[in-house]
């Protein structure tokens, strides 16, 4: 299939920018066009100021800032013509009917015929939006409503009409999906499509209930949130992360193009006080605050019935893990949820044509951890159909119908879902898509301890996966690597290292360290340190190839894992980094090694030790992390040659695609040379950091670990022209390391990560 080669945003906006942006993480050129604005110094003024603003924008649109030089801004005055060499505009303008259309006629006037024209609405039908439209351009015409921020939002709604070709549909769907990282979920053409209509019935029932049952914003974010595997800001929290000033224009349009007798017109109602909120400026966190602020003295909530802040007061969250009994004791959380839940099984077949499109919108538009079926599936769907109509709530048909089911089933290897039709059908994957989970579900690891199992993925190639909390690294899933690297080349041709928990790794297991401190068990420390030096040099220089494949955080011993890989296939939002001082340690599994190999091997270094050994310092001294893949490679974390991919489903699979790349002319690598600063470079190492003290930007105990780390990053008493080897350094990484984890001040800083998740400053 064609892809998309060109692409075109039009409206500068907040979602039109942000989309141009991801075009352009995607490697695609994409031209971003605005209005003239009259008075302005440039007529492109629009444009260039919403790509200078996302350079600033944290979050940030842009995954690298290379990445900014393929959005070319433009106005809708002068640069239509451009539109001939687009294969994909996309219109994001303010969400205005009239203006759309006298658009779209323009853009038909110099568009190539099929080139695909989308709309980001997220309120206007696509039966409107095409209204008196050529046929030809109707054929071509679609809904992609991106989810904000477009960048980090997996969810992209796709909506065709009956005139639309498919063909072309499902090539910008597979360009979102590869390219663009999206998972594509076709919705119908019906108001809200399905997360935000769902979305707001259930944020809009979550504030009218939690007012009339006279709950605070506290306890009812904390009913609503975590325990439902729902983001703990809850509703309240998440209304002050999307704007209050929102929330009446989306609730009017749902109101105005509903039909009468959705359950939504119910929950409609005028609130004053959401309305005196935005009259005052209250509309959430871009704005003074919302139902929450940050007050002088530290973090306030706002009283429902008099609408005065006080201090906000910690709720304590109910227990998730029996889902019926919270919603037997808790009235709150039973109106919400009851009707939430009610709402999206009466969206199938209209909103959605399954089961799975509803599950699949909620868990990457809202992110929640489970999808409505599967919440309900937990509850179980007959005494959810009792309780609803115990209570007087109308039981939709589709539940009724699961009478005695459940919404997903497992037959052997096949996850099926139940259709409107009362029978299961089959889930599934968008082509080439491998997930573990899949392979689990029949499959018995290979190895397997506590800590992190080895699963066969097919073709010759194994996959390591750790299963420990956050993915920390300890003894035992060290051992099981080292296991898995003696019996890979028994009989198969490489490793992936992989695994699908929230985040790659965090690193080594704290926890487990700060213990063996209190002890005063150094020797076992010591045993970890030298283990894990030796087991990741073992994976290096092993008779196969490795790859490791990185998502989320991938930091200290999670990104040293991928130092000693032979490549690394990299998901986008991959945040990898040596955050060991942080901590008040130094990288001790071949970190400092492997980071002043690479530095020194860049050809953009000056020659000579110094360069290199200050870049490592530098990164390593300000616990530096990438924060995305393609700034991980300008950071030398990632090699040019390394992978990124786009989308998280496809990780395992380009993982292993690349593994077995590797292994049709397989040689480990070489030891590198070193040539260290010495004596020089550690004291030009201490100037900088002295110079940091006096600005404020480094504390006492930085200049404690900033000491230790100099000394490996110099060659400790190396001299100049010594040439130490790979295994002298990691023998300063490791008496570094000892020595710091002995002092108050690194415990200090291991107790305070442990206990809060944020660095101490001591
Ligand atoms: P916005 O107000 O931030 O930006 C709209 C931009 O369009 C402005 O820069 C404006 O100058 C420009 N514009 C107006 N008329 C134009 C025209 N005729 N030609 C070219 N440019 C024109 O709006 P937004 O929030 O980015 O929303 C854009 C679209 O995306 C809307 O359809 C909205 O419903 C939809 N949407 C918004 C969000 C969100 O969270 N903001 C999410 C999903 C979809």
């Amino acid at each position: 299939m064609e892809t998309i080669r060109k692409a075109a945003v039009i409206g500068a906006g907040t979602m039109g920018a942000a989309i141009a942006a991801q075009f352009a993480n995607a490697g695609v050129p994409v031209l971003l066009l605005d209005i003239v604005k009259p008075d302005a110094p440039s007529r492109n003024a629009l444009a260039e100021g919403a790509i200078a603003k996302m350079l600033k924008t944290e979050p940030a649109p842009f995954m690298s800032k290379r990445a900014a030089k393929l959005v070319t801004p433009g106005n809708i005055e002068d640069d239509l013509p451009q539109l001939g060499s687009c294969d994909w505009v996309v219109e994001a303008i303010i969400e205005r009917l009239d203006l759309k259309q006298v658009l779209y006629r323009e853009i038909d006037a110099v568009r190539r015929p099929g080139t695909a024209v989308s709309s980001n609405t997220s309120t206007i039908p696509l039966a409107k939006l095409t209204e008196g439209l050529p046929e030809s351009f109707r054929r071509d015409f679609l809904i992609t409503h991106f989810f904000n921020p477009p960048r980090y939002m997996r969810l992209l709604e796709l909506v065709t009409g009956p005139e639309t070709d498919q063909d072309l549909a499902a090539k910008v769907a597979n360009f979102a999906d590869l390219m663009l990282g999206k998972s594509v979920v076709k919705a119908k053409d019906s108001p809200g499509f399905i997360a935000n209509r769902l979305g707001v019935f259930w944020l809009q029932t979550g504030v009218i209930e939690a007012m009339d049952a006279g709950l605070t914003v506290e306890e009812a974010d904390a009913t609503i949130g975590r325990p439902f595997g729902i983001p703990k800001t809850g509703v309240f929290g998440l209304i002050d992360l999307v704007g209050l000033d929102l929330m009446p224009h989306i609730n009017a349009s749902l109101a105005a193009t509903l039909p009468q007798g959705d359950a939504f017109h119910a929950t409609n109602r005028d609130l004053p006080l959401i309305k005196k909120m935005i009259a005052e400026g209250y509309i959430g966190r871009k704005g003074k605050g919302g139902f929450y602020r940050k007050g002088a003295k530290g973090r306030e909530a706002i009283d429902l019935s008099t609408a005065d802040y006080r201090p906000a007061q910690k709720a304590k969250a109910p227990d998730g893990r029996d889902l019926r009994k919270l919603l037997t004791q808790s009235t709150y959380a039973w109106r919400v949820m009851g009707q939430t839940l009610a709402y999206a099984i009466s969206l199938v077949p209209e909103a959605a044509e399954d089961v799975h499109a509803i599950d699949e919108a909620m868990r990457l538009g809202y992110n929640w951890k489970f999808g409505p079926f599967e919440l309900i599936d937990k509850i179980g769907a007959d005494w959810l159909a009792e309780k609803l109509a115990a209570d007087n709530f109308p039981v939709p048909a589709l539940l009724t119908a699961a009478k005695g089911k459940s919404f997903y089933r497992q037959e052997g290897a096949n996850r099926d879902y139940l259709g409107t039709d009362g029978a299961y059908h089959k889930l599934t994957r968008p082509e080439g898509v491998l997930m573990l989970e899949d392979i689990k579900l029949t499959a018995k690891p290979l190895l397997k301890n506590a800590s992190a199992a080895v699963w066969d993925i097919g073709d010759g190639v194994l996959c390591f996966e750790l299963t420990s909390k956050s993915n920390s690294w300890d003894q035992q899933n060290l051992e099981l690597l080292d296991k898995a690297i003696d019996f890979v080349p028994q009989n198969h041709k490489a490793l992936v290292i992989y695994n699908e928990g929230s985040h790659f790794s965090v690193g080594a297991n704290l926890g487990l360290a700060l213990f063996a401190a209190n002890i005063a068990a150094w020797s076992e420390i010591e045993k970890l340190v030298a283990s894990g030096q030796q087991i990741f040099k073992k994976l290096k220089y092993a008779p196969f190839p490795s790859v490791a494949a990185p998502f989320g955080m991938a930091v200290g011993g999670g990104c040293e894992i991928l130092l000693h890989s032979s490549a690394i296939q990299a998901h986008a939002e991959a945040y990898i980094g040596l955050v060991e001082c942080g901590v008040g340690l130094v990288p001790a599994w071949g970190g400092c090694s492997e980071m002043l190999a690479r530095w020194a091997a860049n050809k953009a270094m000056p020659r000579g030790p110094m360069p290199a050994a200050s870049k490592v310092f530098e990164m390593v001294s300000t616990a530096t992390v990438s924060k995305s893949a393609a700034n991980a490679k300008e950071l030398l974390f990632l090699r040019e040659s390394d992978g990124i991919t786009m989308n998280r489903y496809r990780l395992l699979t380009d993982a292993k695609a690349k593994a077995l790349a590797l292994a049709v002319s397989y040689a480990p690598p070489e030891a590198p040379t070193y040539q260290l600063p010495g004596e020089d470079g550690s004291v030009g190492f201490a100037m900088a950091v002295k110079d940091f003290r006096k600005k404020g930007l480094a504390t006492p105990y930085d200049e404690v670990v900033a000491g230790e780390l100099r000394r490996v990053l110099s060659g400790g008493d190396a001299d100049i022209i010594d040439r130490p080897t790979e295994q002298q350094i990691l023998n300063l990484e490791r008496a570094a390391f000892t020595r710091l984890i002995k002092q108050d001040g690194t415990l200090a800083r291991i107790e305070t990560m442990l206990t809060t998740g944020k660095p101490l400053r001591n």
